[in-house]
């Protein structure tokens, strides 16, 4: 079988819709296996023409994105497309990367800047420089055209090469024009001209800037996009915060319209996916209108940025109908689930039937016999409340309560036994057959939520960043485009110039916890509301040179409408338990952790500790060691820091905190050390202090179980 994307395009008839699922590589052991899942599953139910795994700029996920591409390729024999960046990093890497798709039978590249290059060549000890080949200091690869002409002059035509075009302008504040299409024009045609086959954009939410886009490039005067793919990207709405950080990265512009729908539910996670779900819809519909205008003799293709995630996506594509269409057995299929019922009095005892549905109710056939689907949380339609029916109802039968499940809904784990019970199942007692039920329908329909397999299959629709569960494929920082400062020298120098003393680094946060820096290197996002209420507090604490990375202060059981600390829906209450994580001096550490560890503190507090060696040190260790007279080991703590209680549902915890998700984010907050260190020549006092800093300091995060007294964890931190 050709996996050359643009063959497959070739081959398809004019008339149809193609697309492709994007992912990144997750940041633990954990997510891989239930990406890995999740991706089976996917392709199965909606028949991507191919699959993008994304690349760390400057190489810096090289190894996974490469085991991902592996199992795509190779394991699921899906026609793969590997990212792969040029700057910032050592030309023995892209070498490298070329050869290692090749073997794994890698047919397609998307060919990528990443981050802007540095001035100073940036590398790890050791490594070829990618510098010129003729020797001069001018480096290689300095924009993606030069990746595209390395790769055909290396590879000659063996790769299919796609390159990224944005249809409201790549955002480069060094262009005197700023953000335009137009100034970004001459080199898209340079790309193209110099041997890309496809242009996949960036994603945006304004159909006009589109629009205008596709029509720009039909009528460009070299004819260069005649023939040429171009594939525009969409990502889903996951949550109103996701949205709003991504948009503030991308530079998409949501038009006044959308974001009013999106701000008229933002505090209702399930809302905003809901909404956004249709908004997506919309979009994918004007979109194909914009083709039948500019490119109706063409098969039309759109790339979805999944973030990792599976229902809102699986939810577009079959809405706007474009998955390919499946022989009519699979059409035909029979859901046999396994589903536990409220009993009618709602007494809340909970049984467990076998009920067979027939998939006409509730999966969509290619040709669209199905109704449009609304979206469900945890088998609801359209409504946020689980509220239980009966399957005689005239419904197909679904999960209808969460009652006597798990809070934490486990995570499948395959060919092994769970190692942790508490948070793993075996595909067997998540009542997955031992066979698949190997049938598009259903595979969608669980991809979607439904039943018992679709609650395992969603159980991190709602992921938190680096605070959510590091289990899910998508936990972590959003696009997986790696350890990035988000933008340009430039920008940094000017926001943080040159510190030369580690007062200078002080100065840095506090500027910015007092407004006058908009960004620190680890956050760029705005100093909120409720991060306000603890200024003081923190202010103190970096003025000490003890630099805040992340915070929030306790709340006890305030409404959820509250316009500081709400979230979730109406008539809920939330609670916070304090926790501050912060970079310290190690003999600052020394003493912080003797305190820590004292009888009286030790009982109220849960700490974890690395540094950049990775030597690591938390409170359930330092329990341990206290307790060793009783012999008894202690299990890894979990803290739930933030959490709602709302009308009808479990208990919601979007904010955790613990051992497996702290270390995958130091390896993350310390490469930020080094990404920092290297805007400055090698060698020159600020690069050397940032390196001295980054091999002394520890990472430590402090969670106060007293959430009751809000004080309690900054007079403890104060002291
Ligand atoms: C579909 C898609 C997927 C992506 N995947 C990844 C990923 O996996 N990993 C990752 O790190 N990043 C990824 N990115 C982000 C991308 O790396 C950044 O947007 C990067 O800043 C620009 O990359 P580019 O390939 O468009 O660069 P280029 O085409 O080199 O353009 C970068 C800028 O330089 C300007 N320019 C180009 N050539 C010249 C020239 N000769 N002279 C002067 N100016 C010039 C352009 O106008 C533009 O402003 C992705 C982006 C898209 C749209």
């Amino acid at each position: 079988m050709d996996h050359k994307i643009t063959d497959k395009i070739a081959a398809l008839p004019p008339d149809a819709f193609y697309f492709s699922l994007e992912f990144f590589p997750p940041k633990t052991s954990m997510g891989f296996a239930n990406l890995r899942d999740r991706l089976d599953r996917m392709a199965r139910a909606l028949r991507p023409l191919f699959v993008n795994v994304t690349w760390g700029a400057g190489g810096s996920t090289a190894q996974k994105s490469l085991e991902l591409a592996e199992i795509c390729q190779r394991e699921l024999g899906l026609t793969t497309c590997l990212h792969l960046t040029c700057t910032n990093m050592s030309r023995a890497l892209i070498d490298k990367a070329l050869d290692d798709a090749k073997a794994l039978g890698i047919r397609n590249i998307l060919a990528l800047r990443g981050d802007p290059p540095r001035p100073t060549e940036y590398s790890e000890e050791g490594e070829d420089k990618a510098a010129s080949a003729d020797g001069s200091d001018e480096p290689e690869f300095t924009y993606a055209v030069d990746l595209v002409r390395y790769i055909r002059k290396q590879h000659g035509g063996y790769f299919c090469i796609g390159v990224a075009a944005y249809p409201e302008g790549h955002a480069e504040e060094s262009h005197p024009l700023g953000q335009s299409l137009e100034h970004d024009l001459p080199y898209l045609v340079e790309k193209v001209q110099a041997g890309a086959d496809f242009v996949m954009t960036q994603l945006f939410f304004d159909q006009a800037a589109y629009a205008h886009f596709e029509q720009v490039l039909l009528e460009h005067p070299s004819g260069a996009f005649k023939d040429v793919p171009l594939i525009p990207g969409l990502m889903p709405i996951q949550n109103y915060q996701m949205i709003k950080r991504t948009t503030k990265l991308s530079h998409a512009r949501i038009p006044d319209a959308l974001m009013g729908r999106l701000d008229a539910v933002k505090k209702d996670d399930e809302q905003v996916k809901s909404v956004g779900v249709d908004i997506i819809s919309e979009l994918v519909e004007q979109v194909k209108e914009i083709k039948d205008r500019t490119r109706a003799d063409k098969p039309k293709g759109f790339h979805f940025y999944t973030l990792n995630l599976e229902k809102a996506v699986s939810f577009i594509i079959e809405r706007t109908h474009l998955i390919p269409p499946g022989t009519p057995d699979e059409e035909e299929a029979v859901i046999l689930e396994e589903v536990a019922v409220v009993d009618d009095a709602g007494s809340g005892v909970v049984s467990v039937a076998a009920v067979a549905a027939t998939t006409a109710t509730t999966a969509t056939s290619a040709s669209g016999t199905r109704g449009v689907p609304s979206i469900r949380i945890n088998g609801t339609a359209g409504s946020s409340n689980n509220i239980a029916l009966s399957p005689l109802e005239g419904h197909p039968a679904r999960r209808q309560s969460s009652i006597g499940s798990d809070p934490r809904n486990r995570v499948i784990v395959a060919g092994r036994e769970p190692s942790q019970p508490d948070y793993e199942a075996t595909a067997l007692e998540a009542s997955v057959p031992a066979e698949p039920v190997n049938t598009r329908s259903n595979t969608l329909a669980i991809s979607e939520g439904e039943g018992v397999l679709g609650r395992e299959a969603t159980w991190d629709d709602f992921p938190n960043g680096r605070w959510g569960d590091a289990r899910s494929p998508a936990y972590g920082e959003i696009d997986g485009y790696g350890v990035s400062l988000h933008m340009t020298v430039n920008q940094a120098l000017k926001l943080w110039g040159k510190p030369t003393d580690t007062k200078d680094i002080n100065e840095i946060f506090i500027r910015y916890l007092g407004g006058e820096l908009s960004a620190i290197p680890w956050s760029e996002e705005e100093f909120n509301a409720e991060t306000a209420t603890i200024r003081d507090q923190l202010v103190r604490l970096n003025a000490k040179g003890w630099w805040t990375v992340a915070s929030q202060p306790a709340v006890n059981g305030i409404p959820s409408t509250d316009a500081t600390f709400g979230w979730g829906p109406p008539h809920g209450f939330v609670f916070q338990k304090a926790f501050v994580e912060f970079f310290l001096s190690s003999a600052d550490w020394d003493v912080l952790r003797s305190r820590l560890t004292a009888p009286g503190v030790r009982e109220n507090v849960c700490f974890y500790a690395i540094n950049a060696a990775g030597d690591f040190v938390s409170s359930d260790s330092s329990v341990r060691v206290a307790d060793s007279g009783t012999g008894e080991p202690k299990e890894a703590s979990t803290n739930a820091v933030t959490w709602g209680v709302f009308p009808g549902k479990e208990i919601i915890t979007p904010t955790i905190v613990e051992e497996v998700s702290f270390r995958a984010w130091s390896e993350e907050a310390f490469g930020i050390w080094k990404e920092w260190a290297a805007l400055y020549p090698k060698n020159s006092a600020t690069d050397k202090l940032l390196e001295r800093t980054r091999n002394d300091c520890w990472l430590v995060n402090i969670i106060h179980h007293n959430y009751v007294e809000k004080d309690a964890l900054w007079d403890l931190v104060a002291a």
